[in-house]
Protein backbone atom coordinates (compact mmCIF):
# COMPACT_ATOMS: atom_id res chain seq x y z
CA UNK A 1 0.00 0.00 0.00
CA UNK A 2 1.46 3.78 -0.98
CA UNK A 3 1.35 5.97 1.91
CA UNK A 4 2.53 8.61 0.44
CA UNK A 5 0.24 11.08 -1.45
CA UNK A 6 0.55 11.68 -5.40
CA UNK A 7 0.71 14.55 -7.55
CA UNK A 8 -2.77 14.74 -8.13
CA UNK A 9 -3.61 13.96 -4.37
CA UNK A 10 -0.94 16.78 -3.17
CA UNK A 11 -2.74 19.28 -5.39
CA UNK A 12 -5.82 18.80 -4.15
CA UNK A 13 -5.03 19.01 -0.77
CA UNK A 14 -2.98 22.34 -2.02
CA UNK A 15 -6.98 23.73 -3.15
CA UNK A 16 -8.56 22.71 0.32
CA UNK A 17 -5.91 24.35 2.22
CA UNK A 18 -6.38 27.51 0.09
CA UNK A 19 -9.94 27.28 0.18
CA UNK A 20 -10.26 26.59 4.13
CA UNK A 21 -7.68 29.49 4.56
CA UNK A 22 -9.56 32.23 1.90
CA UNK A 23 -13.12 31.23 3.34
CA UNK A 24 -12.88 30.47 6.95
CA UNK A 25 -13.95 33.16 9.46
CA UNK A 26 -11.56 34.14 11.67
CA UNK A 27 -13.81 34.34 14.40
CA UNK A 28 -14.49 30.92 14.64
CA UNK A 29 -11.32 29.93 13.47
CA UNK A 30 -9.66 31.12 16.62
CA UNK A 31 -12.78 29.93 18.84
CA UNK A 32 -12.14 26.41 17.71
CA UNK A 33 -8.32 27.19 17.74
CA UNK A 34 -8.57 27.26 21.47
CA UNK A 35 -10.71 24.65 22.07
CA UNK A 36 -14.02 25.76 22.34
CA UNK A 37 -17.06 23.99 20.86
CA UNK A 38 -18.64 24.81 17.67
CA UNK A 39 -21.67 26.92 18.71
CA UNK A 40 -25.28 26.70 16.45
CA UNK A 41 -24.43 29.59 14.45
CA UNK A 42 -20.81 28.81 13.60
CA UNK A 43 -21.56 25.29 12.65
CA UNK A 44 -24.40 26.41 10.35
CA UNK A 45 -21.99 29.45 8.81
CA UNK A 46 -19.07 27.19 8.01
CA UNK A 47 -21.65 24.35 6.28
CA UNK A 48 -23.56 27.27 4.83
CA UNK A 49 -19.81 28.10 2.75
CA UNK A 50 -18.73 24.66 2.66
CA UNK A 51 -21.82 24.03 0.45
CA UNK A 52 -22.01 26.85 -1.20
CA UNK A 53 -18.75 26.03 -2.76
CA UNK A 54 -20.42 22.47 -3.38
CA UNK A 55 -18.08 20.64 -1.16
CA UNK A 56 -20.73 20.15 1.60
CA UNK A 57 -21.81 16.49 0.04
CA UNK A 58 -18.05 15.12 1.24
CA UNK A 59 -19.08 11.71 0.72
CA UNK A 60 -22.30 12.29 -1.42
CA UNK A 61 -22.54 10.80 -4.96
CA UNK A 62 -23.54 13.24 -7.53
CA UNK A 63 -26.41 12.63 -8.31
CA UNK A 64 -27.51 13.49 -4.60
CA UNK A 65 -25.79 16.80 -5.31
CA UNK A 66 -22.21 15.29 -3.61
CA UNK A 67 -18.80 16.11 -4.67
CA UNK A 68 -17.96 11.92 -5.76
CA UNK A 69 -14.98 12.00 -3.63
CA UNK A 70 -12.94 8.91 -3.13
CA UNK A 71 -12.11 7.72 0.34
CA UNK A 72 -9.08 9.50 0.31
CA UNK A 73 -9.94 12.95 -1.18
CA UNK A 74 -12.54 12.94 1.49
CA UNK A 75 -9.90 11.91 4.10
CA UNK A 76 -7.46 14.90 2.65
CA UNK A 77 -10.37 17.46 2.97
CA UNK A 78 -11.44 16.57 6.21
CA UNK A 79 -8.28 16.25 7.55
CA UNK A 80 -7.65 20.46 6.22
CA UNK A 81 -10.44 21.55 7.77
CA UNK A 82 -9.64 20.07 10.80
CA UNK A 83 -5.93 21.37 10.93
CA UNK A 84 -6.83 24.75 9.82
CA UNK A 85 -9.57 24.95 12.96
CA UNK A 86 -12.72 24.80 10.72
CA UNK A 87 -15.47 23.15 12.88
CA UNK A 88 -17.29 20.16 12.18
CA UNK A 89 -19.94 20.25 9.30
CA UNK A 90 -23.20 19.27 10.34
CA UNK A 91 -22.51 15.36 11.15
CA UNK A 92 -25.80 14.32 11.88
CA UNK A 93 -27.25 15.11 8.27
CA UNK A 94 -24.24 14.44 6.63
CA UNK A 95 -23.00 11.11 7.67
CA UNK A 96 -25.77 9.60 9.14
CA UNK A 97 -29.88 10.65 7.56
CA UNK A 98 -28.24 11.73 4.58
CA UNK A 99 -26.76 8.16 3.42
CA UNK A 100 -29.44 6.39 5.16
CA UNK A 101 -32.04 8.25 2.71
CA UNK A 102 -29.68 7.56 -0.54
CA UNK A 103 -29.54 4.04 0.72
CA UNK A 104 -33.53 3.14 1.97
CA UNK A 105 -35.16 5.92 1.02
CA UNK A 106 -38.27 6.40 -1.30
CA UNK A 107 -37.32 8.32 -4.44
CA UNK A 108 -39.96 11.50 -2.93
CA UNK A 109 -38.44 11.71 0.37
CA UNK A 110 -34.84 11.47 -1.62
CA UNK A 111 -35.95 14.29 -3.81
CA UNK A 112 -37.74 16.05 -0.88
CA UNK A 113 -35.49 16.15 2.00
CA UNK A 114 -32.14 15.27 0.80
CA UNK A 115 -31.04 18.94 -0.52
CA UNK A 116 -32.15 20.78 2.84
CA UNK A 117 -30.43 18.09 4.62
CA UNK A 118 -26.92 18.90 2.32
CA UNK A 119 -27.81 22.75 2.90
CA UNK A 120 -28.18 22.41 6.38
CA UNK A 121 -31.58 23.71 5.89
CA UNK A 122 -32.84 21.35 8.31
CA UNK A 123 -30.66 20.60 11.57
CA UNK A 124 -31.09 16.90 12.40
CA UNK A 125 -30.38 14.47 15.51
CA UNK A 126 -30.05 11.28 16.31
CA UNK A 127 -32.78 9.89 19.00
CA UNK A 128 -31.62 6.15 19.03
CA UNK A 129 -30.48 5.71 22.93
CA UNK A 130 -32.93 5.55 25.92
CA UNK A 131 -32.77 5.99 29.90
CA UNK A 132 -32.73 1.65 29.19
CA UNK A 133 -31.25 1.39 25.88
CA UNK A 134 -28.03 2.38 25.00
CA UNK A 135 -25.43 -0.41 23.92
CA UNK A 136 -28.30 -2.68 23.77
CA UNK A 137 -30.52 -0.43 21.48
CA UNK A 138 -32.79 -3.35 20.54
CA UNK A 139 -34.53 -3.14 23.67
CA UNK A 140 -36.04 -0.19 22.88
CA UNK A 141 -39.03 0.54 24.30
CA UNK A 142 -40.62 3.82 22.58
CA UNK A 143 -43.53 2.71 21.07
CA UNK A 144 -45.36 3.62 17.66
CA UNK A 145 -49.12 2.47 16.79
CA UNK A 146 -50.09 3.32 13.11
CA UNK A 147 -53.56 4.99 13.08
CA UNK A 148 -54.20 5.69 9.65
CA UNK A 149 -51.85 7.47 7.91
CA UNK A 150 -49.64 8.35 10.98
CA UNK A 151 -47.83 6.59 13.59
CA UNK A 152 -48.68 7.74 17.32
CA UNK A 153 -45.30 8.04 19.16
CA UNK A 154 -44.61 7.49 22.66
CA UNK A 155 -41.97 7.11 24.41
CA UNK A 156 -38.49 8.76 25.42
CA UNK A 157 -34.93 9.01 24.46
CA UNK A 158 -31.96 9.85 26.32
CA UNK A 159 -28.32 11.63 25.43
CA UNK A 160 -30.01 13.33 22.14
CA UNK A 161 -27.28 15.47 21.08
CA UNK A 162 -27.83 19.03 20.08
CA UNK A 163 -31.69 18.43 19.90
CA UNK A 164 -32.09 21.85 21.07
CA UNK A 165 -31.20 22.83 17.69
CA UNK A 166 -33.03 20.18 15.85
CA UNK A 167 -36.14 20.85 13.08
CA UNK A 168 -35.96 17.00 13.07
CA UNK A 169 -35.11 13.93 14.38
CA UNK A 170 -34.41 10.29 13.22
CA UNK A 171 -35.61 7.24 15.49
CA UNK A 172 -35.90 3.95 16.10
CA UNK A 173 -39.42 3.18 17.43
CA UNK A 174 -40.96 -0.75 18.17
CA UNK A 175 -43.77 -1.25 16.20
CA UNK A 176 -43.43 -4.93 16.25
CA UNK A 177 -44.79 -7.05 19.32
CA UNK A 178 -43.50 -9.66 21.61
CA UNK A 179 -43.54 -12.66 19.24
CA UNK A 180 -40.69 -10.81 17.28
CA UNK A 181 -37.05 -10.78 17.86
CA UNK A 182 -36.48 -7.12 19.47
CA UNK A 183 -34.49 -6.39 16.54
CA UNK A 184 -37.26 -7.69 13.91
CA UNK A 185 -39.96 -5.12 15.28
CA UNK A 186 -37.71 -1.87 15.04
CA UNK A 187 -39.29 0.76 12.76
CA UNK A 188 -37.57 4.09 11.60
CA UNK A 189 -38.88 7.10 11.13
CA UNK A 190 -38.35 10.67 11.02
CA UNK A 191 -40.09 13.38 13.83
CA UNK A 192 -40.67 16.69 12.75
CA UNK A 193 -39.53 18.38 16.41
CA UNK A 194 -42.12 21.37 16.15
CA UNK A 195 -44.51 18.68 16.28
CA UNK A 196 -47.00 18.72 19.26
CA UNK A 197 -46.41 16.03 22.42
CA UNK A 198 -42.63 16.79 21.84
CA UNK A 199 -40.62 18.16 24.92
CA UNK A 200 -36.68 18.13 25.10
CA UNK A 201 -35.09 18.96 29.10
CA UNK A 202 -31.44 19.35 28.76
CA UNK A 203 -28.97 17.52 30.14
CA UNK A 204 -25.66 19.46 31.65
CA UNK A 205 -22.17 17.43 31.29
CA UNK A 206 -19.44 17.54 33.74
CA UNK A 207 -18.01 20.18 31.64
CA UNK A 208 -21.05 22.51 32.47
CA UNK A 209 -22.18 22.61 28.84
CA UNK A 210 -25.79 21.81 27.15
CA UNK A 211 -24.73 19.18 24.31
CA UNK A 212 -27.07 16.73 25.16
CA UNK A 213 -31.07 16.15 25.89
CA UNK A 214 -33.76 13.98 27.38
CA UNK A 215 -36.34 14.40 24.12
CA UNK A 216 -39.91 12.98 25.39
CA UNK A 217 -42.89 11.88 22.95
CA UNK A 218 -46.07 12.44 24.37
CA UNK A 219 -48.93 10.98 21.73
CA UNK A 220 -46.66 12.58 18.74
CA UNK A 221 -48.31 11.82 15.28
CA UNK A 222 -45.85 11.48 12.45
CA UNK A 223 -47.01 10.78 9.29
CA UNK A 224 -46.09 7.28 7.79
CA UNK A 225 -44.79 9.08 4.58
CA UNK A 226 -41.55 10.07 7.52
CA UNK A 227 -40.97 6.34 7.90
CA UNK A 228 -37.81 5.50 5.95
CA UNK A 229 -38.22 1.62 4.10
CA UNK A 230 -40.19 -0.86 5.76
CA UNK A 231 -42.32 -1.49 8.90
CA UNK A 232 -40.15 -3.78 11.12
CA UNK A 233 -36.66 -3.22 8.85
CA UNK A 234 -35.33 -0.37 10.98
CA UNK A 235 -32.39 -1.89 12.71
CA UNK A 236 -30.84 -3.04 8.95
CA UNK A 237 -31.25 0.47 8.53
CA UNK A 238 -29.86 1.87 11.57
CA UNK A 239 -26.66 -0.55 11.82
CA UNK A 240 -25.80 0.88 8.04
CA UNK A 241 -26.30 4.28 10.24
CA UNK A 242 -24.00 3.26 13.52
CA UNK A 243 -20.83 2.58 11.18
CA UNK A 244 -21.08 5.61 9.18
CA UNK A 245 -21.14 7.50 12.80
CA UNK A 246 -18.19 5.29 13.71
CA UNK A 247 -16.26 6.97 10.79
CA UNK A 248 -17.29 9.96 11.20
CA UNK A 249 -15.98 9.93 14.94
CA UNK A 250 -12.44 8.65 14.43
CA UNK A 251 -11.37 13.03 13.75
CA UNK A 252 -7.80 12.11 13.59
CA UNK A 253 -6.89 15.61 12.06
CA UNK A 254 -8.52 17.28 15.15
CA UNK A 255 -5.85 14.84 17.41
CA UNK A 256 -2.97 16.29 15.47
CA UNK A 257 -4.28 19.99 15.85
CA UNK A 258 -4.76 19.16 19.80
CA UNK A 259 -1.54 17.60 19.98
CA UNK A 260 0.16 20.31 18.42
CA UNK A 261 -1.68 23.39 20.57
CA UNK A 262 -0.35 20.92 24.05
CA UNK A 263 3.20 21.43 22.70
CA UNK A 264 2.87 25.29 21.66
CA UNK A 265 1.71 25.74 25.31
CA UNK A 266 4.37 23.65 26.74
CA UNK A 267 6.93 25.62 24.43
CA UNK A 268 5.11 28.90 26.17
CA UNK A 269 5.03 27.92 29.59
CA UNK A 270 8.01 28.19 32.68
CA UNK A 271 8.04 26.47 35.69
CA UNK A 272 10.62 27.23 38.37
CA UNK A 273 12.60 29.84 35.49
CA UNK A 274 12.99 26.72 33.47
CA UNK A 275 10.32 26.01 29.76
CA UNK A 276 8.36 23.20 30.22
CA UNK A 277 9.55 22.02 27.10
CA UNK A 278 13.16 20.94 28.69
CA UNK A 279 11.42 18.64 31.03
CA UNK A 280 12.31 15.12 29.50
CA UNK A 281 9.20 13.33 30.70
CA UNK A 282 7.16 15.79 29.09
CA UNK A 283 8.97 15.34 25.81
CA UNK A 284 8.64 11.68 26.03
CA UNK A 285 4.86 11.52 26.62
CA UNK A 286 4.38 13.99 23.92
CA UNK A 287 6.65 12.17 21.34
CA UNK A 288 4.82 8.76 22.33
CA UNK A 289 1.77 10.42 21.50
CA UNK A 290 3.14 11.86 18.02
CA UNK A 291 3.71 8.38 17.25
CA UNK A 292 0.60 6.97 18.24
CA UNK A 293 -1.33 9.60 16.11
CA UNK A 294 0.89 8.09 13.62
CA UNK A 295 -0.05 4.92 13.42
CA UNK A 296 -3.60 5.85 13.74
CA UNK A 297 -2.89 7.62 10.87
CA UNK A 298 -1.65 4.83 8.62
CA UNK A 299 -4.64 2.80 10.20
CA UNK A 300 -6.77 5.67 8.52
CA UNK A 301 -4.98 5.39 5.04
CA UNK A 302 -5.57 1.30 5.30
CA UNK A 303 -9.82 1.88 6.52
CA UNK A 304 -9.85 4.46 3.26
CA UNK A 305 -7.59 1.92 0.74
CA UNK A 306 -10.09 -0.90 1.66
CA UNK A 307 -12.85 1.22 1.20
CA UNK A 308 -11.85 2.70 -2.53
CA UNK A 309 -12.01 -1.11 -3.31
CA UNK A 310 -15.18 -2.32 -1.79
CA UNK A 311 -18.50 -1.65 -3.05
CA UNK A 312 -19.75 1.67 -2.80
CA UNK A 313 -21.27 2.84 0.64
CA UNK A 314 -20.18 -0.41 2.40
CA UNK A 315 -19.42 0.30 5.90
CA UNK A 316 -16.36 -1.15 6.84
CA UNK A 317 -16.35 -3.12 10.65
CA UNK A 318 -12.63 -2.09 11.18
CA UNK A 319 -14.01 1.33 11.37
CA UNK A 320 -14.37 0.56 14.79
CA UNK A 321 -10.76 0.11 15.83
CA UNK A 322 -10.54 3.59 14.53
CA UNK A 323 -13.27 5.03 17.03
CA UNK A 324 -11.53 3.55 19.65
CA UNK A 325 -8.08 4.41 18.53
CA UNK A 326 -9.14 7.63 18.12
CA UNK A 327 -11.42 8.27 21.79
CA UNK A 328 -8.62 6.93 23.92
CA UNK A 329 -5.71 9.22 22.24
CA UNK A 330 -8.20 12.18 22.38
CA UNK A 331 -8.41 11.56 25.86
CA UNK A 332 -5.00 11.49 26.37
CA UNK A 333 -4.06 14.47 24.11
CA UNK A 334 -6.55 16.83 26.51
CA UNK A 335 -5.08 15.36 29.27
CA UNK A 336 -1.72 16.26 28.74
CA UNK A 337 -2.86 19.50 27.98
CA UNK A 338 -4.61 19.63 30.99
CA UNK A 339 -1.62 18.61 33.25
CA UNK A 340 0.69 21.03 31.05
CA UNK A 341 -1.62 24.21 32.13
CA UNK A 342 -1.46 22.94 35.48
CA UNK A 343 -3.45 24.82 38.17
CA UNK A 344 -4.35 27.18 35.72
CA UNK A 345 -6.29 24.81 33.75
CA UNK A 346 -9.11 25.41 35.98
CA UNK A 347 -12.65 25.05 34.07
CA UNK A 348 -13.56 28.89 32.88
CA UNK A 349 -17.50 28.54 32.62
CA UNK A 350 -19.39 29.32 30.17
CA UNK A 351 -18.58 27.12 27.22
CA UNK A 352 -20.10 29.40 24.40
CA UNK A 353 -18.95 32.96 25.39
CA UNK A 354 -19.24 35.56 23.12
CA UNK A 355 -16.54 36.42 20.55
CA UNK A 356 -15.16 39.37 22.62
CA UNK A 357 -14.82 37.32 25.63
CA UNK A 358 -13.10 34.91 24.50
CA UNK A 359 -9.74 33.28 26.63
CA UNK A 360 -7.14 35.61 25.37
CA UNK A 361 -5.15 33.47 27.29
CA UNK A 362 -5.71 29.44 25.73
CA UNK A 363 -5.05 27.89 29.30
CA UNK A 364 -8.29 29.22 30.69
CA UNK A 365 -9.91 26.83 28.34
CA UNK A 366 -8.49 23.28 28.97
CA UNK A 367 -10.37 21.55 31.50
CA UNK A 368 -13.74 21.31 29.48
CA UNK A 369 -12.95 19.84 26.31
CA UNK A 370 -10.79 17.74 29.11
CA UNK A 371 -14.06 16.57 31.03
CA UNK A 372 -16.13 16.55 27.92
CA UNK A 373 -14.20 14.11 26.12
CA UNK A 374 -14.23 11.88 29.06
CA UNK A 375 -17.80 10.82 26.66
CA UNK A 376 -15.90 10.07 23.46
CA UNK A 377 -15.51 6.48 24.29
CA UNK A 378 -18.96 5.47 24.93
CA UNK A 379 -20.56 8.08 22.40
CA UNK A 380 -20.74 6.65 19.04
CA UNK A 381 -20.94 3.17 20.52
CA UNK A 382 -18.81 2.19 23.80
CA UNK A 383 -15.18 0.79 23.23
CA UNK A 384 -16.20 -2.28 24.97
CA UNK A 385 -19.42 -2.62 22.25
CA UNK A 386 -16.40 -1.49 19.33
CA UNK A 387 -14.37 -4.58 20.33
CA UNK A 388 -17.01 -7.20 20.83
CA UNK A 389 -17.88 -5.61 16.82
CA UNK A 390 -14.04 -6.38 16.10
CA UNK A 391 -14.43 -9.71 17.33
CA UNK A 392 -17.35 -10.37 15.34
CA UNK A 393 -16.54 -8.73 12.11
CA UNK A 394 -12.69 -8.10 11.86
CA UNK A 395 -11.04 -11.33 13.92
CA UNK A 396 -14.42 -13.84 12.81
CA UNK A 397 -14.16 -15.29 16.40
CA UNK A 398 -17.83 -16.37 17.20
C1 LIG B 1 -21.95 13.04 25.05
C2 LIG B 1 -22.86 11.98 24.52
C3 LIG B 1 -23.58 12.21 23.36
C4 LIG B 1 -24.48 11.25 22.88
N1 LIG B 1 -25.24 11.55 21.77
C5 LIG B 1 -26.20 10.68 21.38
C6 LIG B 1 -27.10 11.04 20.32
O1 LIG B 1 -27.03 12.12 19.75
N2 LIG B 1 -28.07 10.15 20.01
C7 LIG B 1 -28.20 8.93 20.61
O2 LIG B 1 -29.09 8.17 20.24
N3 LIG B 1 -27.36 8.57 21.62
C8 LIG B 1 -26.37 9.42 22.02
N4 LIG B 1 -25.52 9.08 23.05
C9 LIG B 1 -25.75 7.81 23.75
C10 LIG B 1 -24.66 6.78 23.55
O3 LIG B 1 -24.75 6.19 22.30
C11 LIG B 1 -24.82 5.75 24.69
O4 LIG B 1 -24.48 6.43 25.89
C12 LIG B 1 -23.93 4.56 24.53
O5 LIG B 1 -24.40 3.77 23.47
C13 LIG B 1 -23.85 3.71 25.81
O6 LIG B 1 -25.13 3.41 26.29
P1 LIG B 1 -25.52 3.68 27.82
O7 LIG B 1 -25.13 5.07 28.17
O8 LIG B 1 -26.94 3.27 27.99
O9 LIG B 1 -24.60 2.69 28.67
P2 LIG B 1 -24.80 1.13 28.87
O10 LIG B 1 -25.19 0.51 27.59
O11 LIG B 1 -25.69 0.92 30.04
O12 LIG B 1 -23.34 0.66 29.22
C14 LIG B 1 -22.77 0.83 30.51
C15 LIG B 1 -21.39 0.17 30.51
O13 LIG B 1 -21.50 -1.24 30.24
C16 LIG B 1 -20.72 -1.61 29.13
N5 LIG B 1 -21.40 -2.65 28.35
C17 LIG B 1 -22.70 -2.63 27.97
N6 LIG B 1 -22.99 -3.74 27.23
C18 LIG B 1 -21.83 -4.45 27.13
C19 LIG B 1 -21.49 -5.69 26.47
N7 LIG B 1 -22.38 -6.37 25.77
N8 LIG B 1 -20.20 -6.10 26.57
C20 LIG B 1 -19.28 -5.39 27.27
N9 LIG B 1 -19.57 -4.22 27.92
C21 LIG B 1 -20.82 -3.76 27.84
C22 LIG B 1 -20.57 -0.33 28.32
O14 LIG B 1 -19.42 -0.36 27.51
C23 LIG B 1 -20.48 0.73 29.40
O15 LIG B 1 -19.17 0.81 29.90
C24 LIG B 1 -24.61 10.01 23.55
C25 LIG B 1 -23.88 9.77 24.70
C26 LIG B 1 -23.02 10.73 25.20
C27 LIG B 1 -22.28 10.44 26.46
Amino acid sequence: MKLELDDEHQRFRQQVRRFVDDSLPPAIRRRIALGYPARREDTATWHGIVAARGWAGVGWPVEHGGTGWSPLRRMIFLEECMLAHAPDLQGFNLYMIGPVLMAYGSEEQQKRLLPRILNLDDWWCQGFSEPNAGSDLASLRTAAVRDGDHYVVNGSKLWTSLAQHADFMFTLVRTGGPERKPQDGITFLMVDMKAPGISIRPVITIDGSHHVNEVFLDDVRVPVSMRVGEENRGWTYAKYLLSNERMAVAKVGRLRDRLDFARELARSLSYGGRPLMEDAGLRRRIAQLEMEIRALELTQHRVVAAQAGAAAGAPDPASSILKIRASELLQAVLELAVEIGGPEALPAWPSHPADEDLASDAIRYLAEPYLFARSATIYGGSSEIQKNIIAKNVLGLK
